[in-house]
């Protein structure tokens, strides 16, 4: 038998820079996020009415309170800031920030679209398998033509 999946989609607002980049990246500026993942569960699974999945691969209101809580809630309005960064200016902008009590968003790696969808691939993937769930895929759009996408090797 084979896989359903569900899509759902995310927002946020986030500051960054790209540290060491040559073009207009390297000032610090902000997107507007969109973000996409597709969960899929088995067929037999969803149907099967003893392990009370209600015809669901889950819930989308739960979908969206895990994703909110895990990913996006830390993000939005955040200065997305990267703790190696190999530009002191980044780590002045987060000093200044957080001495004032302004949201700073801490990763460990570099800011791009590419890097996030990675991330959160992994945190997600984690997260949903405890549900019995596989993540298939994570698209982060940094503008509106413009999106990372990471694929689970299964597919
Ligand atoms: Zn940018």
């Amino acid at each position: 038998m084979g896989k359903v999946s569900i899509t759902k989609e995310f927002s946020w607002d986030m500051a960054h820079l790209l540290a060491g980049h040559e073009g207009l990246c390297k000032n610090l500026h902000g997107h507007t996020y969109k973000m996409q993942i597709e969960v899929t569960r088995k067929i037999e699974d969803v149907i099967r009415s003893e392990i009370n999945s209600e015809g669901m691969v889950i819930d989308f209101k739960d979908l969206k309170q895990l994703v909110k809580d895990r990913i996006v809630d830390p993000l939005d309005h955040a200065f997305m800031y990267w703790i190696n960064s190999p530009e002191p200016l980044e780590h002045d902008i987060a000093q200044i920030l957080i001495k004032n009590q302004r949201k700073v968003a801490r990763v460990s790696y570099r800011p791009t679209a590419e890097e996030m969808a990675m991330n959160f691939f992994d945190t997600l993937t984690k997260e949903l398998l405890l549900l019995n769930l596989e993540l298939r895929t994570v698209k982060v759009w940094e503008t509106p033509t413009s999106f990372a996408e990471v694929k689970g090797e299964s597919i």
